[in-house]
């Protein structure tokens, strides 16, 4: 069929360009997006502002080197530290090389306190990434079988057992991170309880392990404020980022505050491409756009006439165990796996995804108007009620 390692089995379906949160296929059909190229096209497709940034950087410079100062990198990295609250930041490009970022640092942090092999504790159900160390960190089997030995140093804890995390700090004295997710997107859209959060903040202070989470999917504006910590009141020592930071266009990055600001130094980490003018060029250009378009606050008002659509629908109650998420991150669970409702999804021009197998998973993109986000309500509605 193709030339291709089959590392996804694909939809039958090929898109040729899409506008705002529309897509068209090659036979001219429209599909409404619900999932953003799984929570990347923040602001939609063919937003004017990336489109712009692209073409003028184009024009200029696409790449340099980090060999030599980079002008967009160092106003991106400024931009981001600002509403992130951090101090320094390290770009690659992708959300898995942003976790390499924040696994070497933490790494690098034990050592330096004398602590000869670092661990870090991890969550069950975690997702992050499908690098050798970060599908090592991910909790979830089916990523990691066949790829053994997996990378040692991290230790598996259950989600929202602070308990749990108590035993771990006083039984291992070589940890020196708490990594993990504020929703666990690929985990079938898990919530970590606040409270959890809090405590596990308070137990990384007390034992000087750093408090690390992956925002690689909750940041940029996904879950109605820029970082999903931020919503919750709590100060993370190390954040990672990327899917909606370029809007289609590869960056990520890892940003760190306090001590963990200053761990990395000269020759201990690199990447050819990361952070390059293209990019960064890009990335600013987003920032921008979730600013001035008000994205974060437009994410948690259509996230809310998603759910309240769903949940003021009598007809498909009895289906759906729970209604999850926050922001434009939903995940609606149902009573039995439905990874089949993508193909009548796709049929009735509807981009949906479905993950931990039992839920629709939303991410779409933060552009949305009320119009549209009732539109993607009613359809799933729709599919939902057609589904037994
Ligand atoms: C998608 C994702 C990753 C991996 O990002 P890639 O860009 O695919 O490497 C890591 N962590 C989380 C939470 C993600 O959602």
């Amino acid at each position: 069929m193709s030339a291709l390692m089959q590392t996804y089995a694909r939809l039958p379906v090929t898109f040729s360009h899409g506008e705002g949160v529309y897509l068209y296929d090659t036979e001219g059909r429209r599909y409404l997006d619900g999932i953003a190229g799984i929570g990347v096209n923040a602001l939609g497709h063919a937003h004017p502002g990336v489109t712009n940034a692209i073409r003028k950087q184009a024009d200029k410079l696409v790449h340099s080197s980090n060999l030599y100062r980079i002008a967009a990198q160092e106003q991106l990295a400024a931009a981001l530290t600002q509403v992130a609250d951090m101090e320094s930041c390290f770009f690659g490009n992708s959300g898995a090389e942003a976790n390499e970022a924040a696994i070497k640092l933490a790494r690098l942090y034990g050592h330096e306190r004398g602590i000869k092999k670092p661990n870090i504790v991890v969550l069950e159900g975690a997702f992050h990434g499908r690098t050798l160390a970060t599908l090592s960190a991910t909790g979830n089997r089916k990523i990691q079988a066949g790829f053994e030995p997996l990378v040692t140093g991290f230790i598996r804890a259950p989600r929202n057992d602070v308990e749990a995390l108590r035993q771990i700090a006083a039984n291992n004295p070589d940890v020196v991170a708490f990594l993990a997710e504020p929703i666990q997107g690929e985990g079938g859209v898990k919530v970590l309880d606040s409270q959890y959060l809090q405590t596990a903040r308070q137990i990384c202070t007390e034992q000087g392990w750093l408090f690390m989470l992956d925002e690689v999917q909750t940041g940029n504006g996904r879950t109605g404020t820029y970082f999903a910590y931020q919503g919750l009141g709590l100060m993370p020592d190390v954040v990672t980022t990327a899917k909606g930071l370029g809007n289609g266009v590869p960056i990520g990055a890892c940003l760190a505050r306090g001590e963990a600001a200053r761990v990395l130094g000269t020759g201990q980490h690199g990447s050819t491409f990361g952070g390059n003018p293209l990019a960064c060029a890009v990335g600013l250009a987003v920032l921008d756009a979730i600013a001035t378009q008000q994205l974060c606050a437009n994410a948690t008002a259509m996230g809310q006439l998603i759910t309240d659509t769903l949940r003021a629908d009598n007809s498909i109650a009895g289906q759906i165990t729970e209604i999850r998420g926050k922001g434009l991150m939903l995940g609606i669970e149902l009573y039995k796996d439905c990874g089949e409702l993508v193909q009548p999804a796709l049929d009735a021009g509807l981009l949906i995804n479905v993950a931990a197998g039992n839920t629709i998973r939303l991410l779409p993109p933060l552009v949305i108007n009320a119009g549209e986000a009732r539109d993607l309500a009613l359809g799933v509605a729709d599919l939902i009620r057609k589904f037994n």
